[in-house]
């Protein structure tokens, strides 16, 4: 047992490459001890975790966890966390940045999800509710994890954990809004049987505003998306996370982990400004 080891925490989004994505899981296996959320709990208290310790999360919810992740994870009996956004469980509503994309196109429409997460959160409401109520196209639909599929992954595992109502970027939010947001997540996922106290930022946007609201509502733990490895003592409502995706190579998948990553990357920034 290490006393305060570095703590590693990987964020993924949607699962399609269930090949990379074995193969990921198998070096990490390999290489750490794969922890769940409760571990983690417990570290945060008494500080006594395995060598080399790692959870896996992933955020939004997205269908291809549960159909590409979770066998995988089954199959290595892992946990891992995964953050729902709870007004789209079990609905046919899209993500509100696919379907920013599918009204504008790909190109035009990745800028401009881009630029609305800069928007007061109010504005980039009202922006998603004229693009659907002026486009010609038909309302895009987009099937969303049910509560039966939550619960199969939550008895196997998985923990159920909270990724607020809606999605908004909480630095944008009103702290009425962040109330609105973390009361009924909250409510929706008690109701589903989930216990909700660990929430990751949407978008990982930190907002120092929302730290007393967390709290209100009974959050234990939260996660930012700020690619750094958690050293020392850390903050259990600002836990750093490492990004990583389905079709990361496995090179890349070992810097980044290394946490030479985080390092690198100003510099290949820079050079590439350089390049222009
Ligand atoms: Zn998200």
């Amino acid at each position: 047992m290490a006393k305060s080891p570095l703590l590693r925490i990987l964020s993924y989004h949607s699962i399609n490459d269930s090949y990379n994505f074995d193969k990921q899981i198998k070096f990490l296996r390999k290489n750490f001890s794969i922890i769940s959320y409760y571990q983690l709990t417990v570290f945060l208290k008494n500080r006594c975790l395995p060598e080399k310790p790692l959870l896996i999360t992933s955020d939004d919810g997205d269908k291809s966890f549960y159909d590409n992740a979770f066998p995988i994870l089954k199959n290595h009996e892992l946990s891992a966390t995964l953050f729902v956004i709870t007004n789209l469980i079990g609905t046919s509503t899209p993500f509100w940045w696919n379907e920013i994309e599918y009204y504008l196109g790909k190109n035009e429409g990745n800028k401009k999800v881009l630029e609305v997460k800069c928007w007061a959160n109010k504005r980039r409401e009202a922006y998603l509710e004229e693009l659907r109520n002026t486009s010609s196209k038909p309302i895009l639909k987009y099937d969303q994890l049910t509560p039966g599929q939550l619960r199969e992954m939550q008895e196997a595992g998985i923990t159920i954990a909270n990724h607020s109502h809606t999605h908004p970027m909480f630095d944008k939010c009103t702290p009425e809004e962040l109330e609105h947001e973390m009361s009924k997540s909250t409510i929706i996922l008690r109701d589903l049987g989930f216990t909700p106290d660990v929430f990751a930022y949407p978008n990982g946007n930190f907002s120092p505003n929302a730290e007393s609201i967390l709290q209100k509502y009974g959050i234990k733990q939260a996660y930012l998306f700020d690619h750094k490895i958690n050293k020392g003592d850390v903050n259990p409502l600002r836990i750093s996370r490492l990004v990583v995706n389905d079709t990361t190579p496995l090179w890349k998948f070992k810097l980044i982990l290394s946490g030479w990553h985080t390092k690198i990357l100003p510099i290949t920034k820079a050079l590439g400004k350089l390049r222009k």
